[in-house]
């Protein structure tokens, strides 16, 4: 196994499921004592979240490619960027370094794919529901998304920010998730794509009939994948 970059702390309450899940799947696979190995470069999300609110990503974007690069010097023999979010300047960051980017939009894509949904409906911040970036990716693999009406849309993107990167779980937020999800369901979306890596922690399969694709999983599963996978 490639040593696994990471960019975490997008927030690290979703890194931390990151963490678990790279090592649970490395035991899964290899068995007894073995893990995952990790270089992990965790922000202060604070100041990234500044950079999004003032719309100067390609300061982001400098700021994860220099963090790659050293990743990359570090050993890292494939990289990720542990958030949706933050895709928006996975250019920049792939463009740093010669080892490859796993991008959580591929990831995704292919299980939507996989389950045949049609037309999932994408919870995420509003930067991933509303830009191009990420809605523009699944698209051109084949997965057309639709996102909440407001005022549903204000809500779920923050919750994130205010509720989800803080560490609160709150059940009347979980209620307007299911909420947004029933209506969805009603306008025809057929499975619900958790494209915010921290939703996952506030909506589970026990809250919907829908199938759920929950972006840290899958992206989790895919970092594992191309690390065991040798560079062609
Ligand atoms: N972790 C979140 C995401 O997957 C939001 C935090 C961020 O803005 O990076 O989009």
């Amino acid at each position: 196994m490639r040593p696994i970059g990471l960019i975490g702390g997008m927030s690290w309450e979703s890194t931390a499921v990151y963490y678990r899940l790279l090592n649970e799947r490395a035991r899964e696979r290899f068995g007894g004592l073995h893990s995952a190995e990790i270089l992990l470069w965790s922000v202060d999300f604070a100041r990234i979240e500044r950079m999004q609110a003032d719309g100067d990503w390609a300061r982001a974007g400098e700021e994860l490619a220099a963090i790659v690069r050293r990743l990359e010097a570090a050993g890292a023999g494939c990289i990720a960027i542990c958030t949706n979010t933050m895709h928006k300047v996975a250019g920049e960051v792939a463009g740093a370094v010669r080892v490859p980017l796993v991008h959580i939009a591929d990831a995704t894509a292919a299980a939507v794919r996989h389950a045949g949904c049609k037309r999932p409906l994408l919870l995420a911040t509003r930067y991933t529901m509303e830009q191009d970036f990420y809605r523009g990716r699944l698209a051109e693999l084949g997965v057309d998304t639709a996102i909440p009406p407001e005022p549903a849309r204000s809500e779920v993107h923050s919750v994130i920010y205010e509720e989800l990167c803080r560490g609160q779980v709150r059940p009347e937020s979980r209620a307007r998730y299911v909420a947004a999800i029933k209506d969805a369901a009603r306008a025809g979306a057929d499975g619900v794509i958790l494209g915010c890596t921290e939703i996952g922690l506030l909506i589970g399969p026990g809250d919907t009939d829908l199938p759920l694709f929950d972006t840290t999983a899958l992206h989790a599963d895919a970092i594992l994948e191309a690390a065991i996978t040798p560079l062609s």
